[in-house]
Formats: structure tokens, sequence, C-alpha cells
């Protein structure tokens, strides 16, 4: 921290000097960092509730630092949307994970969907619609094995311009996911103007749901949430569940998709071949 007056109290906060000197290295260091490879992705497996086969991933971008070890995202994804860099950042993760669901499709006879999420400079940056075809079109994946997941606090109060690039994709078969549905108070019949077709689940209602019986009051909102939903032909994935009470109730409440920790922690793309073609044998 700097002293704006001299005053000394305010440069005794060695631990808040540290954390911007980190947050100041990691900037600088992230072009560098995508140029010789240090992004990895990890996959978090979604699977249907009704029968718990896997219909696909989420890609969760990670950075093997050479000194620090591996960041999460929360670490890094602010700094790159901060600088513009997340615009190749993004560009990296989407062709990469698209690769993957190639692989995947390739190994497996089911259909895996690949999950990636968006941040909003990527919504605004004009190559969005065509990279993204590109990108599909060099793997030779099609448009519905891909959803794209934008955050609700996102499009709050998004205009034509924002939701033109997403209207293109959505036209084009790919699937976009509302993210971390639940904690934007957006009105919810502003739902109606956007071109989603799945909503997630944020995962504080999953949350209020670890004790059996869950919160009266959580289980009637999710009730709302859902069959709000279906009613707009929209499908609900939650994330965040943790315990098989969480997943019997969401199951009960006509949850369609979920993902979290009590089917499998994010990793490497083989761990997602294991659980598919474990479906597929039986
Ligand atoms: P998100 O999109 O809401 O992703 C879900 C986060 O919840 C992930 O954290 C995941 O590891 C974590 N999670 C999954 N299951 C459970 C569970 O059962 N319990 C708990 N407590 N947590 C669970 P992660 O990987 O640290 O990612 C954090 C956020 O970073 C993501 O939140 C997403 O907003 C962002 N992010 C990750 N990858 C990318 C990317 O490629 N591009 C952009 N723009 N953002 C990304
Ligand atoms: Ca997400
Ligand atoms: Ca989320
Ligand atoms: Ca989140």
């Amino acid at each position: 921290a700097k002293s704006a007056g001299g005053n000394r109290a305010e440069l005794a906060d060695p631990e808040a000097d540290a954390r911007a000197i980190t947050r100041h290295g990691l900037t600088t260091a992230l072009p560098s960092a995508l140029e010789r490879g240090e992004f990895f992705i990890e996959y978090q497996p979604l699977v249907h509730l009704g029968d718990g086969t896997v219909s696909g991933a989420e890609a969760l971008v990670r950075w093997l630092h050479p000194q620090h070890g591996v960041l999460g995202p929360d670490r890094f994804i602010p700094l790159a949307e901060h600088t513009g860099l997340i615009v190749p950042l993004g560009r990296w993760v989407l062709e990469e994970s698209i690769r993957q669901a190639r692989a995947w499709r390739e190994k497996t006879a089911g259909p895996l969907r690949i999950n990636v999420n968006l941040s909003p400079c990527q919504l605004t940056h004009p190559g969005l619609v065509q990279d993204t075809v590109d990108i599909l079109e060099r793997a030779g994946v099609t448009p519905d094995a891909l959803c794209l997941e934008v955050t609700e606090s996102a499009l709050i109060g998004a205009d034509d311009g924002l939701l033109k690039p997403l209207r293109r994709l959505a036209e084009m078969g790919v699937d976009i996911a509302l993210d971390d549905f639940g904690t934007g108070y957006s009105n919810l019949a502003n739902l109606r103007r956007l071109p989603v077709s799945v909503l997630k689940l944020d995962r504080s209602f999953t949350q209020g749901m670890q004790q059996y019986p869950a919160d009266p009051v959580d289980l009637k909102i999710v009730e709302g949430i859902v069959s709000l939903a279906h009613s707009l032909d929209l499908a609900v994935t939650v994330e965040g569940v943790e315990t098989s009470a969480q997943a019997d109730q969401l199951r009960l409440l006509g949850c369609d998709t979920a993902q979290g920790w009590y089917y499998a922690r994010p990793g490497p793309p083989e761990h997602l071949h294991t659980l598919a073609l474990a479906d597929a044998t039986g």
C-alpha cells in the first residue's frame, strides 16, 4: 500500500503489500504464461440426476505457475479480465476443451457435451461468434456438443448488442447456460428475453440442502425456480452437490443435471473417459 499522507500506520501492512506484489507479478506474467503453455484444464462431470449417467463436463482452467504451483481461476481470471488477456485465454480454453470433447466422442458412445465459461469481456469481443464457429469446424464437433456458461450478473440489463452474439450462437445450436443463477437479483420475467436453454442454480441453494430434510423455505424456493424454468423450456443444472442427501432432494425437486464433489471433483480428461465408459458398459 502506498502512503498518501506519510501516515506510518498505513504502511504497516506487509501482507497487503505482498498480496499487491503477487497480484502485480501474476498480471505481468499472464501473457508469457499463455505462450509457454502454463495453463491447463480440469474437467468436472455433469450427471443426469435421473439415472446418474454422465452427460458431459465443465471445463475449469488452472495455471501451473513455475513459482506458486497450481493457481485456481479465482486467482487469475479477474486479472486476465482486467488486462484483456481473457480474450486469447478464453479462446484457448474453448479450443482445448472442444478438442477434448472430440476425443471423448471418439472414445465413448455417449454424446458427451462440454460446458465452457465465458467472461463478460469475451461477450463484448466482436470475434466471439466467428472464433467459436472456426474452433468447432476445425475440431469437427457439432454445435450441439457445446454449452457456453454466462453468469447471470453478466446479463443483467443486457442490451441487444450484448445479446446478439449469444442469439447467433443459440440459433446455430450452441446451448447457453445462465451460470450462478439466483445470485444476480435479475427479474425472472427477463428470462424470456434471454437466449438461454439452461439455468445453473448457484451453489448457495444446494448448500441449504445438506441436511435431510432441508430447510422448508429453501425447498420452496428451488421448487419454484424449477417449475418456472421448466415452464419456459429451460433445463435446470445444480452445482455444488456434495452429499447423497442433496442429490436425492434435488432429484425429487425435478432438477435435471447435477455437478459436485459427490459425483466427482474436477480432474484430468482421462478421468471422464473412465466414468463415461463405466456408464456404457453398465
Ligand atoms: P463456476 O463456473 O461457478 O464453477 C464451479 C466452481 O465450483 C469450480 O471452482 C468448481 O471446482 C467448484 N465446485 C465444483 N463442485 C463443487 C462442490 O461440490 N463443492 C464446492 N464447494 N465447490 C465445487 P473453480 O474451478 O475454482 O472455478 C471458480 C470459477 O472460476 C468458476 O466458477 C468460473 O466462474 C471461473 N472459471 C473457471 N474456468 C474458467 C474459464 O475457463 N473462463 C472463465 N471466464 N472463467 C472460468
Ligand atoms: Ca460455470
Ligand atoms: Ca456456477
Ligand atoms: Ca460460482
